[in-house]
């Protein structure tokens, strides 16, 4: 029995996310969409913000959305992911590549990973390329500019999104 754990923020979970989970389900016997608590206080770009959705509410989306899938689980972590994939008793850290800077980015964490957890593996797969450009930072963005979000997150995130951003006002 495989097991993969696909970690990540999914503040919120967009289309580019779930086309990573459904090759995901399809490779492993398992797979662990892992949400992160919060976010380190520093990150690749400066300090982290925080997110916009709280740890139950992005739970909560994704488990709706992946309802379907019967091999996927959604579950939450704090810590070091590595960690967490020990804790999951398997050696598999799935990630989704979208471009050229992605890459930058997910090299430096994997070797990283790899110094702290050699067993454990990090596997890319890349998206759609029609959800190639898609990230969550760039849909509250455009969000809070009033877009319409139908072709980057499924309906429900898209009214979720509306709904938090009117109560941030
Ligand atoms: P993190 O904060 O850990 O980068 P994200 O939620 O932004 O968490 O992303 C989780 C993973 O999903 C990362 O590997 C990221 O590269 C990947 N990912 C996000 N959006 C896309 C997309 N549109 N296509 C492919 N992979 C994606």
């Amino acid at each position: 029995m495989r097991t993969a754990v696909y970690p990540g923020t999914f503040d919120p979970i967009t289309y580019g996310h779930l086309d990573v989970i459904g090759r995901g389900s399809k490779i492993f016997d398992e797979l662990v969409v892992a949400v992160a608590e919060s976010l380190p206080p520093i990150g690749p770009k400066g300090p982290a913000k925080e997110t916009l959705f709280t740890v139950e509410e992005r739970l909560e989306m994704i488990k709706e959305l992946t309802g379907e899938f019967e091999n996927v689980r959604v579950e939450h972590f704090s810590g070091l992911v590595v960690d967490y994939v020990r804790k999951k008793k398997t050696n598999v850290l799935l990630r989704g590549i979208r471009t050229v800077s992605d890459f930058e980015y997910e090299f430096q964490m994997a070797l990283t990973n790899r110094t702290f957890a050699p067993e454990v593996e990090t596997v890319f797969v890349m998206a759609s390329q029609d959800y190639s450009f898609l990230s969550s930072r760039l849909i509250k963005e455009a969000a809070s500019l009033g877009a319409n979000l139908s072709s980057f997150v499924p309906p429900e995130v898209e009214r979720r999104l509306k709904e938090k951003l009117k109560w941030l006002g």
